[in-house]
Parts: C-alpha cells; sequence; structure tokens
C-alpha cells in the first residue's frame, strides 16, 4: 500500500476505533510509518552534517609540525652576472649595441644597408639627411632589459613634438615608424600631448612623471620589454607589456600595450616572433640629437 492511502487508511482506522472506545495506541502503531519515517529523515540529515560541522578547521597543527626548510628553494641557481662599474655599465651578460666606437650592430631600417648616422667622441648623432632614416639592429629580440642614453642637444629649437623628437623602437616590425615607439623628445618645459611626450609609449601611455633633464645633459631609459605573443592564426596570445625607467624614475610600470603605436588611428597588433630595436630619425627640423651606451639582456 502507498504510505499515503496507509496514513488515511489508518486515520480512519483510528476514528472508527475511537468511536468504539478502542485505545489510541492501536492507533499510534498504525501512524508508525510516516512520523518514523519523517524523523528517520531528519536523523539521516544531521548525522549527515555533523561530520562536516565537526570538522577542526584546516591547521599546519594537524600535520607534523613544519619547519623553515619546508618552504626553502634550492633549485634553478640563477646564473652568476658580474654587474658593471655602475648600474648604467653593461653586466657581463649584456649584449653591447654601441660602445661608442661604431655602428657594427646597426643598420639602415630601409634596406638593411651598413648604417650611415655619424660616430664622433663615443656618441653617435642622428642622420637626418634625405634617404637616410631610421637604423635598427642587426640582432632581433623578443624579451628582453634595455638600457640606453640620449641627449637633446643644447642649443635645441622648436617646439612640441617638433623639439628634439626621435625615438627608441622596443620592437621594429616593419619599414618607417612600424612597431613599438618609447619617444624620445625634450620634455623640459616643452608642452606636448602627454601621450606623445618623452617617457610615452607613443600614443598609448602617459609617463607616470616627468623626470626630464635639461637640454644639453645625457639621460637615461631603462626598459624591460616583454614581447607579445601570437597564435598560429594571427591572433593575440598574450600582450606586450613594458616597463621603463627614466632618468631613474619608473615612468611605465608593466603597461599593456594595445598593439603598435601609431600615429594616426587605434593600435593593433601585427603578428611577429623577435625583431630588431630601431631609432628614430625624425623628419621635424630641429636639430638632430645623440645616442651612447645602449646594451641589453635577453630574457628569454
Ligand atoms: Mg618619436
Amino acid at each position: 500500500m502507498e504510505p499515503l492511502i496507509a496514513f488515511h487508511s489508518s486515520r480512519r482506522a483510528m476514528r472508527m476505533r475511537r468511536t468504539a472506545g478502542e485505545h489510541s495506541d492501536v492507533c499510534s502503531l498504525t501512524t508508525m510509518p510516516i512520523s518514523f519515517l519523517r524523523r528517520f529523515l531528519m536523523l539521516s540529515l544531521v548525522a549527515a552534517c555533523v561530520p562536516v560541522w565537526a570538522q577542526p578547521p584546516a591547521s599546519p597543527q594537524n600535520g607534523p609540525k613544519p619547519k623553515p626548510e619546508d618552504t626553502e628553494v634550492w633549485e634553478p641557481v640563477p646564473k652568476v652576472v658580474t654587474p658593471g662599474a655602475t648600474n648604467a655599465a653593461p653586466p657581463s651578460d649584456a649584449i653591447v649595441l654601441f660602445d661608442g666606437k661604431n655602428l657594427d650592430e646597426w643598420v639602415s631600417n630601409r634596406d638593411k644597408t651598413p648604417a650611415q648616422w655619424s660616430v664622433a667622441n663615443g656618441v653617435m648623432t642622428v642622420n637626418k639627411g634625405k634617404g637616410v632614416g631610421n637604423i635598427e639592429t642587426k640582432r632581433s629580440f623578443r624579451d628582453y632589459q634595455l638600457h640606453i642614453e640620449w641627449k637633446i642637444p643644447e642649443n635645441i629649437t622648436g617646439s612640441g613634438q617638433g623639439r628634439g623628437n626621435s625615438g627608441v623602437f622596443l620592437a621594429s616590425t616593419g619599414p618607417g615608424d612600424d612597431g613599438y615607439e618609447l619617444q624620445v623628445l625634450d620634455a623640459y618645459n616643452n608642452k606636448t600631448y602627454v601621450n606623445g611626450m618623452a617617457g610615452s609609449m607613443y600614443k598609448q601611455a602617459i609617463p607616470l612623471a616627468n623626470p626630464a633633464r635639461k637640454p644639453g645633459e645625457w639621460q637615461t631609459y631603462d626598459v624591460v620589454w616583454t614581447a607579445p605573443r601570437f597564435n598560429d592564426d594571427g591572433s593575440v596570445k598574450t600582450p606586450a607589456y613594458v616597463t621603463v625607467f627614466y632618468n631613474g624614475v619608473l615612468v611605465e610600470n608593466h603597461f599593456e600595450l594595445k598593439g603598435q603605436t601609431l600615429y594616426i588611428g587605434k593600435p593593433f597588433y601585427k603578428k611577429y616572433d623577435r625583431a630588431p630595436i630601431k631609432l628614430q630619425a625624425h623628419g621635424d627640423a630641429s636639430e638632430p640629437i645623440s645616442f651612447r651606451n645602449i646594451w641589453i639582456r635577453e630574457l628569454d
């Protein structure tokens, strides 16, 4: 018999027996299956929960007593790198891209012929001559740490973007200004759009501060570049990130790029693997700027 039917039947039986003067204990026996079932289910639920509630919070006290050694890591052992005499000097594992002597590590961005910028007194100076243009490294890089120094001439003229404009393309992905430009420009009392000032990733990242030195003084960029990664179909797997110290001051803090830096339009990514580093010969009429002491440490 179904429990519900049994229940109603037993209730009817109870009424009949009460009428007949019978003791109600007989009736409680007949109703027992339902009440018993309810109690049983309640108790089962409580019993099921008790072990969870009763469980003490996870604590290291329950296991063996922790030791300092448990959290010590001994391998892999970092490679030994001998630092430079100063933090601006190349460490022992750096590739020196310019040491003041020659442009052996550089070629023309346009046709890959030897770079035609001038070298004198330990510095290289942009050649704004017609047909010369940007130069780039012979080598290609992915992730790296870069040190580069630059100087706006003391007699600089012009204003805004036309005052000592150059740039360090952290990855040159094609001709001209194709790539990811860390702007170089006089930023000492020189007003321009802030996402195009020195220390900016051109038109993408406003520098966090302006630590510019006066024209005529050497300035430094120390850069950590994490190249973007791409899927086979050209879509972005992971974006590019950049950290920049400008004269020792943090101006870009692990900034996530939206793609290549563009003069006009919204940035987009273009698939590449390894790329040269490129220096810009900007077309403005101001006096050409100089670079020195360029070195890089590969991080991949
Ligand atoms: Mg520029």
